[in-house]
């Protein structure tokens, strides 16, 4: 494996800001990342996947690690069901498709979402009333600190709404994820949008799911390579009650819906609308003019300045509506 150094992180983030890593490689399978692990034990270490979900506002001063291992391998098999462990490297989308075109179901919804497969559980990636965490059995990690392999069970993972533990400790590279499939199809009713799309169609099969979805994502959000993003910016905001009823008195039409456990999710692009954000630019940075839960950067460089037009969304949302908006997306 090469060891690089002073790369720059540009082409590795979807906001193409610019950086340098001080120290980059590229592990070509799970020896070969254990072994950079276990060369580098001092170096601070940051893991990359696709870069769709993460931008930089300064230099890396420690070891990037990009994992590109793709095998793919089925781990049992029955009647109904099909188990495969996917490695980390692999293009989300083309593990879907492969899937679509051998008939197995239980990800189609989540056609198109730009991600590694490494990257997938760790926000618990979701769309169309799917969440990747319903198909998933098992993540193999490798240890930052040790280099040792540790095996994560579905319930270990502690899924919640773009959520997962992976998101609250840092010392895991996932080396691999194992999903079980269905190797039958009958679509449900998940997602108003994506009925519509469908609408004609009685029993859509599994690639008319998946093409309706490619459809509608390809229509509503921007191109990355067009318009630099990374997807939704922030999270929908889970309010206790007191927050929603407060969230009532200020805004009366505000969605809200039941989250479980008197928690209650609303809409983080509702509150950017009604705020005056949609569409609305500062410089080079500004909200998509047809989605603004997508920050989209116009030409700069400098992720400061995406930060900068963050905060003063945050600011007027919370002002507004008494709300705060967590990003979604991760800033280094
Ligand atoms: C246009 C667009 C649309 C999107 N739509 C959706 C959507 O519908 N639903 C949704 O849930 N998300 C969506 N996203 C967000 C994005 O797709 C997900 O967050 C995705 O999982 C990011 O994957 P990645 O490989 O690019 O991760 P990266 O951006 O490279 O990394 C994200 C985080 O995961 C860590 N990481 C990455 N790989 C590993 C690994 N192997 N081991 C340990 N840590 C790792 C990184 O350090 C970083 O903290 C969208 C993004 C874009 C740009």
């Amino acid at each position: 494996m090469i060891i690089k150094h002073n790369v720059q992180l540009q082409p590795y983030n979807s906001f193409r800001t610019k950086a340098l890593a001080k120290i980059f490689c590229e592990p070509r399978g799970t020896d070969e990342l254990i072994e950079v692990i276990k060369t580098h034990p001092d170096e601070k270490k940051l893991i990359l996947g696709a870069g769709f979900n993460l931008f930089f506002t300064k230099d890396f001063e420690g070891l990037v690690i990009r994992p590109v291992m793709e095998e793919i391998n089925t781990i049992s098999e029955d009647d109904n069901h099909v188990e495969i462990e996917v490695e980390a490297g692999m293009e989300w989308d083309t593990f879907v498709q492969r899937c679509v075109e051998r008939g197995y179901s239980g990800i189609e919804n989540l056609s198109l979402i730009p991600s590694s497969v490494g990257a997938s559980p760790i926000q618990n990636i979701g769309a169309y009333g799917t969440e990747v965490s319903e198909t998933i059995t098992r993540v193999k990690t490798v240890d930052l600190k040790s280099g040792d392999l540790k095996s994560f069970s579905n319930e270990e993972c502690r899924f919640g709404y773009r959520d997962s533990i992976f998101k609250h400790q840092a010392g895991q590279v996932i080396a691999s994820v194992a999903f079980r499939l269905s190797k039958s199809f009958e679509y449900k009713e998940k997602y108003i949008d994506l009925s519509r799309e469908l609408n004609g169609t009685p029993r859509p099969s599994l690639e008319q799911v998946r093409e309706a979805i490619i459809r509608i994502r390809t229509r509503k959000l921007p191109d990355f390579r067009e318009l630099p993003n990374a997807g939704s910016f922030f999270k929908n905001p889970i309010l206790t009650k007191e927050e929603k009823e407060n969230l009532l008195k200020k805004a009366v039409d505000a969605p809200v819906y039941n989250a479980g456990k008197n928690r209650f999710k609303t809409s983080a692009a509702y509150l950017i609308d009604k705020a005056g954000y949609k569409g609305k630019r500062r410089g080079m940075v500004g909200t998509y003019e047809h989605h603004s839960l997508v920050i989209v950067n116009h030409g700069t460089e400098d992720g400061r300045e995406i930060v900068a037009f963050m905060k003063e969304v945050q600011q007027e949302v919370m002002k507004q509506f008494g709300v705060r908006l967590e990003p979604e997306v991760q800033i280094y």
